[in-house]
């Protein structure tokens, strides 16, 4: 089984990039239908959905734009429940706009909540959340709407494509899971 290292933790493969290829891929198709004719704009959650929003938005047919918000609430290996925002993001891009959310993982839904209700100040015509993973048995987002996940996930902690322990791992293919 391959395993990673990442300062004092190690890691092992859990999604290989081949199977993430094809997920994805299958998402942008359902978006593409759900979206036909339409322009949308993928707001990007950074740092974590980079990878994800990236090759995402590289499948889609219809006319799309990009926005990005720097949102997080995770430190280490645990949600902090206190959300920091250290990019606004452009209201005026977002009037009148589908948006479609591109988020790494919904674990309790705390930050996409918080997120949803930002946004709806900026007004968009409508709002969807793409998600690669969620991990249902933390989520307490009752009103939160997930439209289009990936794959749904236990409660562990993952790295790789995109995201990060303690800022590391983003740049792996694969996504891993700890030991
Ligand atoms: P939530 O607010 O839903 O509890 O947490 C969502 C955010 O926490 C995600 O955007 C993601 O950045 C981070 N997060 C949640 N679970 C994991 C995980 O297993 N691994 C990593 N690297 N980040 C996670
Ligand atoms: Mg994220």
């Amino acid at each position: 089984m391959k395993k990673i290292n990442l300062s004092d933790k190690e890691f092992s493969l859990f999604i290989p990039s081949s199977d993430i290829r094809l997920t994805v891929k299958r998402m942008a198709e359902r978006i593409n239908v759900d979206y036909a004719g339409k322009e949308v704009v993928l707001l990007v959650v950074m740092n974590g959905a980079m990878i994800f929003a990236s090759d995402l938005i590289r499948k889609l047919k219809i006319s799309a734009r990009i926005s990005c918000v720097k949102i997080s609430s995770y430190q280490g290996m645990h949600s902090s429940g206190n959300i920091s925002q250290e990019i606004e993001f452009d209201r005026e891009a977002l009037r009148g706009k589908h948006v479609i959310v591109a988020e790494d993982i919904v674990d309790s839904g705390v930050t996409m909540e918080y997120l949803v209700r930002e946004l709806k100040m900026a007004r968009p015509s409508s709002i969807a959340i793409a998600t690669l993973l969620s991990k249902p048995l933390s989520f307490t987002g009752q009103s939160l709407k997930l439209h289009y996940v990936g794959y749904e996930i236990p409660n562990c902690f993952v790295v790789g494509y995109g995201m990060d322990y303690n800022g590391l791992g983003r740049q792996y293919e694969d996504i891993y899971k700890t030991t």
